[in-house]
């Protein structure tokens, strides 16, 4: 079958709530993946940054299938003997003392939440249901309908309320708005150290280390939601790492299982994540020991394949680059590691036909909100590979 066929019948038999580029995706390797008609694409999205790994990681891989021949699901009625090691491993990795396994990010943001409450009227003394969580302006934590709540895209929740309450939201980047929205009801604030769906913005200097000591001062947890942006992605295993602050809990998700299989995952210390008692939370599928086994490899590769060094690197070298192309359209090229977001001026008319002619070039990206070309390929990106996009999207962005 071509492409049009595939397409055809995605739009007849699936619904329309996504509106991709029209390349269908056969094969995935490295950094690389190719469609039905056997063109090869560099991954300049990776998933949303699930791919950190790069495509059908062979190590990830092998883990999957060996663990898929033993067990794969045993429910948390039961203990397995892969999950203890992922919590080990973890707590190795991240210096948390403890986790809490979901399977998608937008559980492991709820969950966060749910414990964000649970210290706020256990242990902070907040009367049971007025706790108040503080979340940030143009916000990604996911779809469900707490977290479209607070969600500021109207696109996202317009209609699909009615909302959660208890959720308050405050511009982002600016520490002043957060000491003025806390009451003695605030329990939590949940934010992003890189807002990557907003369009890869990054706050101001500091910002990070502000919220972290107003949110000490007043016994407010700092929930980072690190999803997208943690595990290697700009440079460092987390991006809270750049100002050397420690959030009370960190959300990780997506390259937790390097694009295998949904693994998510709550990091937090014992007298946080100590507080859920049996019964209070759960997941069928969290903490599987398919799911437990293709994240320990997946944690492995980005360790001993050292992807946070070489996404510091490699990420130096293509914001460098990219920031040399002069073109028009250009308002701006930011990143953070392999996290890059080039910013068009309103008059290109929307980056989404920029994103159409990579697609012509051999180059997946994608726009987000409307005038951002996000580039984030896999942390396994060499610079060969950088050195071969560059003349193509130096082409595209000299489109007039
Ligand atoms: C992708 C993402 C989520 C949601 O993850 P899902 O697995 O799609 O539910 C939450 N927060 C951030 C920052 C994300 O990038």
């Amino acid at each position: 079958m071509k492409t049009q066929e595939y397409i055809e019948i995605e739009e007849q038999y699936g619904a329309h709530n996504y509106h991709p580029l029209d390349v269908v995706i056969t094969r995935g390797e490295g950094v690389w993946v190719y469609d039905v008609e056997g063109n090869r694409y560099l991954d300049c999205l990776s998933a949303y940054s699930a791919l950190n790994q790069g495509h059908v990681h062979p190590r990830i891989l092998q883990a999957l299938i060996e663990q898929a021949q033993k067990v794969t699901l045993t429910s948390r009625a039961f203990r397995n003997d892969q999950l203890p090691l992922l919590y080990k491993e973890l707590a190795d990795l991240s210096g948390y003392e403890m986790s809490l396994p979901m399977n998608s990010g937008a559980e492991a943001v709820e969950t966060a939440l749910k414990l964000a409450r649970k210290w706020a009227y256990q242990v902070k003394g907040i009367p049971r249901h007025q706790a108040e969580i503080i979340t940030f302006e143009n916000n990604f934590h996911g779809r469900t309908i707490s977290i479209i709540s607070f969600s500021s895209e109207s696109l996202y929740r317009d209609d699909f309320g009615a909302f959660t309450p208890g959720f308050i939201t405050i511009p982002y980047g600016n520490s002043a708005a957060l000491e003025r929205a806390i009451t003695p009801n605030t329990a939590a604030i949940s934010v992003e150290p890189i807002q990557g769906e907003a369009g890869v913005i990054i706050p101001p200097p500091g910002y990070l280390s502000q919220l972290r000591e107003i949110c000490t001062r007043h016994n407010i947890l700092f929930i980072a939601d690190e999803i997208q942006s943690g595990l290697g992605r700009t440079g460092k295993l987390f991006a809270c790492d750049h100002e050397q602050v420690r959030p009370d809990m960190i959300v990780i998700g997506k390259a937790l299982s390097g694009g295998f299989y949904p693994v998510s995952a709550v990091l937090a210390d014992r007298p946080l994540l100590g507080l859920f008692q049996p019964g209070e939370h759960g997941s069928t599928f969290g903490g599987n020991p398919l799911g437990a086994a293709v994240a320990r490899a997946a944690l492995k590769v980005i360790v001993e394949e050292k992807l946070v060094e070489n996404a510091a690197q490699m990420g130096e070298y293509f914001i460098e680059q990219l920031s040399e192309i002069n073109s028009p359209h250009i308002k701006e090229v930011r990143g953070r590691g392999l996290l890059i977001g080039v910013e068009l001026k309103p008059q290109a008319g929307g980056a989404r036909r920029f994103c159409e002619a990579l697609q012509e070039r051999g180059i997946l990206a994608k726009e987000t909100h409307q005038h951002v070309i996000r580039f984030a390929p896999p942390l396994i990106t060499k610079q060969a590979d950088i050195d071969w996009a560059l003349p193509r999207i130096r082409d595209v962005l000299l489109m007039p």
